[in-house]
């Protein structure tokens, strides 16, 4: 098959490097891709992700057979009804089952009604409703612009004045645009995090390796959000029993109150979801798979991912197994220097030929680009340092040493990634 990926960064490269170990891969393309993925796919260049009609004219001439978003944008926009319309496959969501991520209101009401558990929360389109319900509430409490905000629109309020000045940011000065036209607010929760990721037809689903996501930049959680500073899989928190209650409490009637609705859902689905008490709530649902996420995932996944693809296609999911690895992946994030601010380009990396022989290591490239043989820094997160080994010890110590192995100038980069998974494991 001639597979195209769209996206340019770790999760993508993810993506291609699991493609292309299929024996089903004719060719592998990708757009806008990156440096670390120009290593092994084609880059087709001069064509805007943004602009489905060039994408469709693309996928003709070459005579792509499928497509695999990695990023939401496209999606919610609308990419898989676009190419699907012309007759190319899409793995992906269609625009209308994307709403689950491109509108927290949406997917919060569809919870509502299909009974999955969430934080109780209220809707609103007028900055007045929305400040006295939150006087209402009282503190703490969560604001969140309803639509895509590349992962800034949520504020987490300890006090109401907190809650007011989200409200005004997002509501009257409009810095997510109209994505600010509705807030979702809702009761804050606490527990743990964890990211539990589906592959589905609609009706059937199987459920990938669980995992955790480090959102904040520095160790032990502090400092600013950032698009995620690592990922370790499996998530111990999610315990066998667990999976099967998330399995039936939230994908299960989530999936069927889309196919209710007439908009079945295909794709990857994640759940971001709280564990409180041993008892699941969702935070978030996003429509394709997570970015650090699937750097940890996709390497523990044994079967052949294509494969895995057409079958879903076919309606064959429900006699297929999905194979987890007994390995453990850790998955650092190496950043620029000022990240998730503003930082610079274009640093020289070094040691990556030092770290390819290491066992159980592979380097997903997120913000780099090649030029003249080298890889050069081209954005926030640069490289997804991952490790693999039969203890979360030991690929700790294997992504660290690799890290210690790469440099350019300003990288950093959390020193706790997985720390959290030891108290729920007696020997790593
Ligand atoms: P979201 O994009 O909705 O997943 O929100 C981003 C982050 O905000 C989550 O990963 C949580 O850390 C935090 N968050 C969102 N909703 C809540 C909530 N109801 N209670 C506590 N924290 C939340």
């Amino acid at each position: 098959m001639r597979v195209l990926v769209l996206g340019g960064g770790g999760r993508e490269h993810a993506l291609c490097w699991a493609l292309k170990k299929s024996k089903k891969l004719r060719k592998l393309y990708c757009i806008p891709g990156n440096g670390g993925i120009s290593d092994f796919a084609e880059i087709p260049q001069g064509i805007d992700l943004k602009d489905f009609e060039s994408l469709a004219q693309f996928c003709k001439a070459e005579g792509i057979d499928l497509v695999v978003p990695g990023p939401e944008e496209p999606l919610v926009r609308g990419v898989a009804d676009y190419l699907q319309a012309k007759g190319v496959k899409v793995f992906g969501p269609s625009k209308k089952a994307s709403q689950l991520e491109g509108s927290k209101a949406f997917a919060k009401e569809l919870m509502k009604k299909a009974g999955v558990p969430t934080a109780d929360f209220a809707v609103f389109d007028d900055p007045e409703k929305a400040r006295a319900y939150v006087e209402k509430k009282g503190a703490p409490i969560v604001v969140k612009a309803d639509g895509l905000c590349a992962g800034k629109g949520v504020f987490v309020c300890e006090t109401l004045d907190e809650a007011y000045q989200a409200i005004e940011k997002i509501m009257e000065e409009k810095i997510f645009g109209e994505a600010g036209n509705q807030v979702v607010i809702e009761e804050k929760l606490t527990g743990e995090e964890a990211s539990f990721i589906v592959i589905t037809d609609g009706e059937n689903f199987r459920v990938l390796p669980t995992s955790q996501d480090h959102k904040r930049l520095l160790d032990d959680d502090k400092g600013p959000n950032t698009g995620g500073m690592g990922a370790y899989s499996p998530a111990p928190l999610i315990t066998p029993k667990l999976r099967e209650v998330i399995s039936e409490k939230v994908v299960a009637p989530i999936l069927k109150a889309l196919q209710k609705e007439g908009h079945p859902y295909f794709g990857f689905l994640y759940a971001g979801l709280m564990i409180s008490q041993n008892t699941p709530y969702v935070l978030e649902f996003n429509c394709r798979l997570g970015d650090p996420e699937a750097q940890a995932i996709l390497p523990r996944i044994e079967n052949d991912l294509l494969d895995l693809m057409i079958l879903t296609f076919e309606g064959k999911l429900v006699d297929t197994n999905l194979e987890e690895s007994k390995n453990w992946a850790v998955c650092v994030v190496m950043a620029s220097q000022g990240y998730p601010g503003s930082y610079e380009k274009g640093k020289l990396i070094t040691g990556l030929d030092k770290v390819k022989d290491l066992p159980g290591v592979v380097v997903f490239h997120a913000g780099t680009k090649k030029e003249d043989g080298n890889f050069y820094t081209n954005g926030g997160r640069v490289l997804g340092v991952t490790a693999l080994a039969e203890t979360l010890d030991l690929a700790l110590k294997r992504a660290y040493q690799a890290c210690e192995l790469i440099q350019f100038e300003g990288a950093h980069y959390r020193r706790d990634i997985g720390k959290k998974a030891f108290k729920y494991i007696k020997n790593g």
